[in-house]
């Protein structure tokens, strides 16, 4: 805990935020910038949001270096409406698009592309139970494809594409909701790029949407608008009410990352609170395991198992009592799982290590 009784939170989305940003809102929540109303009450129609709208737009274009011909579209609807949004606005009609299968987040996204015409796999971890990724330059796909998707970081297994497939003039497609902004990206090798906000950019209920002006010409005429890109680009994110607190809030984020020295300086600090994890797991002699192949090990989510389960029950009781919050594994794996996003603070890291050395001196 620090000094203002605020817990290391640990969990997977929503997760937390940076001090001083949520020490910004506070102060600027009745009255931003004394224009003598608060900024989520300013209409989206009006100058004020507007500025703050293209100024985050914009922000986040200079920080993931996405070049000039990509739209940035902010959205509603959660990455899960991007499941289904991706492939009924980049598929022609009887078209294949292909997917890689690497975890519960891509299988939900193939899920919703299945439904609305051909998929491929391009990869199947399902055999490796989603424990490892496959070599970027393995991964091979047909020229008359739609697109290939990937999850760059499958939050629930802990597994993060380190490198990404060139598929030639099939454009690449990821959801990168929980590590976009956490490290540098090549945003010119990919089609279209979308994520949630609620894990390393602000709070939940902003989705951003990174589009190419080729991608963009495929949206077929028969969609509801909402369910449109072209929609959505045309009138700057502005169609219907964006959703205003969540981008204000995306906003002050941004500016904190970029007063951090940006992504550079994102990556390494991310790298040395993970790898401060992984340190005390790989020198447990065996207590803590990590179920994932080294060189897909998430930099975001830390998947890690003990002994046994009564263990794995203990420790996450005595991380509570301890201050750290969110350490339980997702239902669906089970374990302990650390997130180390962007808004945690290397302390928090250093914390948790350090409570891991201790219980297994304690415990093995
Ligand atoms: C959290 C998450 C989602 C789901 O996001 P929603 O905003 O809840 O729809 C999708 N993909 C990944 C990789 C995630 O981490």
């Amino acid at each position: 805990m620090n000094t203002m009784g605020r817990k290391h939170n640990f969990f997977a989305g929503p997760s937390t935020l940076p001090v001083p940003v949520l020490e910004q809102l506070k102060a600027e929540i009745v009255d931003t910038q004394g224009k003598g109303l608060s900024m989520i009450e300013a209409s989206h129609r009006g100058g004020m949001y507007e500025a703050m709208h293209n100024e985050t737009l914009e922000l986040l274009r200079d920080l993931l270096a996405v070049p000039k011909d990509r739209r940035i579209l902010f959205l509603g609807g959660g990455a899960t409406l991007q499941f289904g949004m991706v492939p009924m606005n980049l598929r022609a009609l009887g078209q294949s698009c292909d997917y890689t299968l690497t975890g519960a987040w891509s299988k939900k996204a193939l899920a919703d592309a299945k439904l609305s015409g051909p998929v491929r796999l391009a990869y199947d971890g399902t055999p490796g139970n989603f424990t490892a990724l496959p070599a970027a330059a393995s991964v091979k796909v047909p020229q008359d494809s739609a697109y290939l998707h990937l999850t760059s970081n499958e939050t629930i297994g802990g597994i993060q594409w380190k490198e990404f497939p060139d598929c030639g003039s099939v454009p690449l497609v990821a959801d990168m909701s929980s590590d976009i902004l956490s490290r540098r990206i090549p945003a010119e090798r990919f089609g279209l790029i979308y994520a949630g906000a609620q894990k390393n950019l602000g709070p939940a209920g902003l989705t951003v949407v990174i589009i190419s002006g080729e991608l963009l010409e495929r949206s077929p005429k028969n969609l509801a608008a909402y369910l449109s890109y072209q929609t959505h680009a045309e009138e700057n994110s502005l169609y219907n009410t964006p959703p205003v607190f969540a981008v204000s809030v995306a906003g002050l984020v941004l500016k904190w990352v970029k007063a951090q020295g940006g992504l550079p300086a994102v990556e390494k600090l991310n790298a040395e609170k993970a790898g401060l994890i992984y340190q005390a797991i790989d020198g447990s002699g065996g207590f803590y395991r990590s179920p994932v192949d080294k060189p897909a090990r998430s930099t975001m989510n830390v998947v890690f198992r003990l002994p046994s389960e009564e263990l794995e029950k203990a420790f996450v009781a005595e991380s509570e009592k301890a201050g750290m919050l969110g350490l339980k594994g997702h239902r669906s794996v089970g374990g302990c799982r650390a997130s180390l996003y962007n808004g945690l603070p290397l302390e928090g890291a250093k914390a948790l290590a350090a409570l891991m050395k201790d219980f297994a001196a304690r415990n093995g």
